[in-house]
């Protein structure tokens, strides 16, 4: 009853003999001596004696105690039980040892309550029979067992959380063998946790290291951690790529009892990214190549990309065609403004952007062929070109390297391929063309006007009874060469005038003018040559002032309305109506007849130098293909339109805008 060991020591001999038998007087010093509360009870279960312990434990004072009943330690709910089992006790004592998973409770005499453990031995006090109980109070034990077993929950929740990791978490001992292996380590690698416990790693897995086994090994040392890729074989021989972080566990005195080790998987990411490497590398091959065959091109062909036409690729024919070099994702109008360069149409005309063969192919995806552009450099000089530009299609992904730098395509952006074909020599030769067609027109005209003038004369004069009377054959080839010569003529005058309008040198003298008057003057004119056709004009204004050059505008009606005539050869109304088209501050004119009409075939085609549809021919009209040309150039340089509707065997209309005179300038001048 000194202690624990003897106290079971002693209880447990008891259990196989007599109960002890002691004298009251013998107990007493003895009792104190015990950590735990003891407490003496009769068979009455009145306490008969108590030691210090059981005073602290309960808080009575030893007075308060004795002669007590038992029951008053025990909370009150459990009173009447105890007494039960105490009497049935003392009917067959027998020694109880302590910590029998009973759950009992004591209460202290501030009423508190408190876990116990009771051992229970029965005695011969002065030869009666008493029962010594030795009452431990288990509250810090309780505690510790509770906090134990929060503990083990930790541990528990924390070793789940590890087997639900994905990684693979091993720890190994200080020679390599596998102390703990994760279901992560099990699912990478393929063994079992029995299986790879106490395995070597190394040799488990095959690892391969960055440079040797002996860095790592030396780095964990040192270091206390190491990270880095490992190679390791999987159990069914494949290799799998980790990224491995490890870290040394030493004991107090500095000992490594553990490495613990955390492995992902990174053999996708490593093959995709070598998949990107390749292929990125291909790419800037393939780009290297592209660049060498494109600069070796002789014309200028580069690469746009987006609505403002950044650039993305160009040869180097790209920059002597501009002058200037086009830096890489610089927008076009930028390059063209920073270096002075205007783009203009094949007459010199400025060209709104818009119409740019470029932007066209950028901005509206259109596919541009042999637009013709007429470069004026930074130095002053012109490039004619014939542009083509290609839409392509939407990027889904570009990279690849230019002029050194990387270069990633904007995804998704209009991509359009231009090349430029530098048509000087071409533009020369027709110059030279035009020159020498000018140059035979112009040489022609005085010959022309005295073969003219004179058959005129003969024509003119014998008819009015001058000199001898001609046969009628003679009378017959005069008319002929008279019209021949008058065909020649108009010929000659249309020649002149295209070769003049190619080489831009032909200049309008723009003065306010009434057209009313002037179509009238045209009919009236135009009239005269036929008795088949009846020519009107309609207008509910009697004065529409237009800003043109009067001669041409006439020399404009005058083929539409000689057209008219020359192309209802069945006769018939040639209706000319004039009106005013007020916000759009423009005055219309057409030109209607009941003709031969155009077929529809042809339409596109009929404003072309030299172009006679193929009804005219048939009809066996003459003509020279060159007059709408003309016309539509005149009214376009007026800033004006010229376009028609036409029907086979229906007849005609032409359409022709211009420009009216602006108020002010209409109030200071006079109309021709
Ligand atoms: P030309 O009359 O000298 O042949 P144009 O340039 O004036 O040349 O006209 C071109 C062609 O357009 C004509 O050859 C003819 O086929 C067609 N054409 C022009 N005007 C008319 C019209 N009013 N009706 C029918 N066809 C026409």
């Amino acid at each position: 009853m000194m202690s624990d060991a003897r106290a079971s020591e002693h209880t447990s001999a008891a259990a196989s003999s007599a109960p002890l038998s002691i004298s009251s007087t013998n107990v007493l010093p003895f009792l104190d001596i015990s950590p735990d509360a003891l407490v003496i009870v009769n068979p009455a279960g009145t306490i008969v004696m108590v030691n210090r312990q059981t005073e602290a434990v309960f808080g009575y004072a030893r007075t308060e105690l004795l002669g007590q009943q038992l029951e008053l330690l025990l909370p009150q709910r459990l009173r009447a039980v105890h007494i039960d089992h105490r009497e049935q006790y003392f009917s067959s004592p027998h020694t109880r040892p302590m910590g029998i998973g009973l759950k009992l409770v004591g209460r202290r005499k501030d009423g508190t309550e408190f876990p116990v453990e009771i051992s229970l031995n029965p005695l011969l006090l002065d030869d009666v029979l008493h029962v010594i109980g030795a009452v431990r109070d288990m509250t810090a034990q309780r505690i510790a067992e509770h906090e134990h077993l929060q503990q083990l929950e930790q541990i528990r929740l924390q070793a789940e959380l590890i087997n639900l990791a994905h990684d693979a978490i091993l720890v190994r001992d200080p020679v390599s063998r596998v102390i703990s292996w994760n279901k992560g380590a099990e699912e990478l690698y393929g063994w079992t946790v029995q299986e790879a416990q106490g395995r070597v790693t190394h040799s488990l897995l095959k690892t391969r290291f960055p440079s040797s086994r002996a860095d790592v090994d030396a780095h964990l040392e040192h270091e206390g951690k190491w990270e880095g890729e490992l190679t390791h074989t999987r159990r069914d021989g494949s290799s799998v790529i980790v990224e491995s972080r490890q870290m040394l566990v030493r004991d107090e005195e500095g000992h490594t009892i553990a490495i613990l080790e955390i492995n992902r998987d990174i053999t996708e990411r490593r093959h995709l990214e070598q998949t990107e490497q390749v292929v990125h590398a291909e790419t800037v091959a393939r780009l290297a190549f592209l660049q060498q065959v494109i600069d070796a091109l002789p014309s200028s062909v580069y690469l746009v990309y987006g609505t403002d036409a950044r650039l993305l690729l160009a040869n180097r024919a790209a920059s002597s065609v501009w002058g200037a070099e086009w830096q890489v994702d610089q927008p076009m109008l930028e390059f063209l403004t920073r270096n002075g360069i205007e783009i203009t149409d094949a007459q010199g005309r400025p060209l709104p952007p818009s119409q740019f063969a470029t932007l066209r192919g950028v901005q509206r995806g259109e596919t541009v062929l042999q637009q013709q552009e007429l470069i004026r450099r930074p130095g002053g000089s012109s490039l004619p070109v014939l542009v083509n530009a290609v839409a392509l299609p939407a990027q889904r992904r570009w990279s690849g390297p230019l002029q050194e730098t990387e270069q990633q395509m904007p995804v998704g952006e209009a991509m359009a391929l231009v090349m430029h074909q530098d048509v000087t020599a071409l533009k020369e030769a027709e110059y030279l063309k035009d020159e020498f067609v000018g140059i035979v027109a112009h040489e022609l005209r005085t010959p022309l006007a005295a073969l003219k003038g004179f058959a005129d004369m003969l024509l003119v004069q014998t008819a009015r009874g001058r000199g001898v009377a001609l046969a009628e054959w003679q009378q017959e080839a005069l008319e002929e060469i008279e019209l021949a010569t008058t065909r020649l003529v108009k010929l000659t005058e249309e020649l002149l005038d295209v070769t003049h309008l190619q080489a831009g040198r032909l200049h309008l003298q723009r003065t306010p003018t009434n057209m009313v008057p002037l179509a009238q003057r045209v009919v009236t004119l135009l009239q005269q040559t036929t008795t088949r056709h009846r020519l009107e004009v309609r207008t509910t204004q009697p004065e529409l002032l237009a800003d043109i050059d009067p001669g041409r505008i006439e020399q404009v009606l005058t083929n539409l309305i000689g057209n008219a005539i020359k192309y209802s050869p069945q006769g018939g109304p040639v209706t000319i109506t004039i009106w005013e088209e007020t916000a759009a501050r423009i005055v219309g004119i057409s030109v209607q007849d009941r003709g031969i009409g155009i077929p529809r075939r042809q339409h596109a085609q009929i404003f072309g130098r030299f172009m006679r549809a193929d009804n005219a021919q048939a009809w066996g009209i003459s003509g020279t293909g060159l007059g709408l040309y003309i016309c539509r150039e005149l009214v376009e340089r007026h800033g004006g339109l010229l376009w028609f509707e036409s029907e086979e065997d229906a007849g005609s209309t032409f359409f022709v805008t211009l420009p009216l005179v602006s108020a002010r300038q209409g109030d200071h001048e006079v109309p021709s």
